[in-house]
């Protein structure tokens, strides 16, 4: 079963998208910003807070750079409006940095400013090992704009470990999560073990200083590990909050977590761009493609 999995996952890319659709449905939250809303309205009501995130990445022109920063002004003002409790994420390479750095400062400052009147946090997504320094860069000069905005740190990296430290401040919001792209031994924790190592010494590092902590992963053991340090050490429930992304698989952890009164922000990608996005989901987890070829099989079943 695991081989088939596997074998699905390694496929799909290659299928075509009315057939990806039906795996893409549990990580994505729709194609429309409608559609969007209305499943961080239900969430918000479970009493889980959210960050929306327009899926896309590495766009080819900057035309599209700067449709994309509209849709995010737009979806800053939905939020408002709709009354969510939420922030939102964005990608540099989407907002052109690829392309033209000038453009894509200029894209995430307009979006800095916008989500500052609205008061809306935002956080920058950390994106592969060449994008590193530069999304570092524009971070800090956003963060001179508006103090709520975050970044994210990649355990992975053996660099992250100081720049967590270098970066910390009362005003430093950082998602830690273990990272997702391929990286070079050269620069890169490669064994896991050592990566969940990582991440559990850049947490306490960071709730022994002065920042936020958004804890983003869905590591059963390194939650229980994280959570019980975190009650050892009487951690206010302030500085910190747990994170996973929309549609993975958690049982009950995350309602034991609100119960604890924690704080749990589901990341919810939406929009056109889902079929890249859902087959590197499922890629990181092929047991997925069975879970969902078998719900798919009892749901025809039944009709
Ligand atoms: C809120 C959030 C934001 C993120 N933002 C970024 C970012 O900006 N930059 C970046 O590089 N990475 C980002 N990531 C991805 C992250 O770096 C990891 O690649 C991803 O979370 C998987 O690592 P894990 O900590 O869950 O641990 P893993 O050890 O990979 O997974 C633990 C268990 O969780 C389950 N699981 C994990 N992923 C999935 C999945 N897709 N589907 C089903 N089950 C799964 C599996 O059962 C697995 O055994 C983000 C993750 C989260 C939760």
């Amino acid at each position: 079963m695991i081989l088939l999995n596997k074998f699905i996952a390694t496929v799909l890319p290659f299928f075509p998208r009315f057939l990806v659709r039906p795996f893409a449905k549990p990580y994505v939250a729709g194609e429309s910003l409608t559609e969007a809303i209305e499943k961080v309205k239900i969430l918000n009501q479970q009493g889980y807070v959210v960050t929306m995130d327009i899926l896309g990445e590495h766009v080819s022109d900057k035309t599209e750079a700067v449709a994309v920063k509209d849709s995010y002004l737009e979806l800053l003002q939905t939020i408002k409006l709709a009354e969510i409790t939420g922030t939102v994420s964005f990608k540099l390479t989407h907002l052109g940095l690829e392309l033209d750095q000038e453009l894509a400062l200029k894209n995430t400052m307009e979006i800095v400013r916008t989500a500052r009147d609205l008061a809306i946090p935002v956080t920058i997504d950390m994106e592969n090992s060449p994008y590193t320094d530069i999304t570092i860069e524009i971070y800090q000069q956003a963060r001179a704009e508006f103090n709520k905005v975050g970044l994210v740190l990649q355990a992975y990296l053996f660099r992250s470990v100081d720049d967590i430290k270098v970066l910390d401040s009362t005003d430093f919001r950082v998602r830690i999560c273990k990272g997702i792209y391929r990286e070079s031994p050269e620069i890169a924790i490669q064994d896991r073990i050592e990566i969940n190592d990582s991440f559990t010494s850049m947490t306490h590092s960071l709730l022994k200083g002065e920042g936020f902590a958004e804890i983003a992963t869905h590591d059963r053991g390194l939650l229980d590990d994280l959570e019980s340090w975190i009650e050892q050490n009487s951690i206010p429930k302030d500085r910190f909050e747990f994170q996973v992304l929309h549609g993975v698989p958690m049982g009950k952890r995350l309602e034991r977590l609100l119960e604890k009164g924690y704080a749990v922000r589901i990341y919810v990608p939406f929009g056109n761009a889902w079929f890249d996005y859902s087959v590197r989901r499922l890629k990181e987890n092929p047991n997925m493609a069975g879970y969902i070829i078998s719900n798919l099989f009892k749901r025809w079943v039944s009709n």
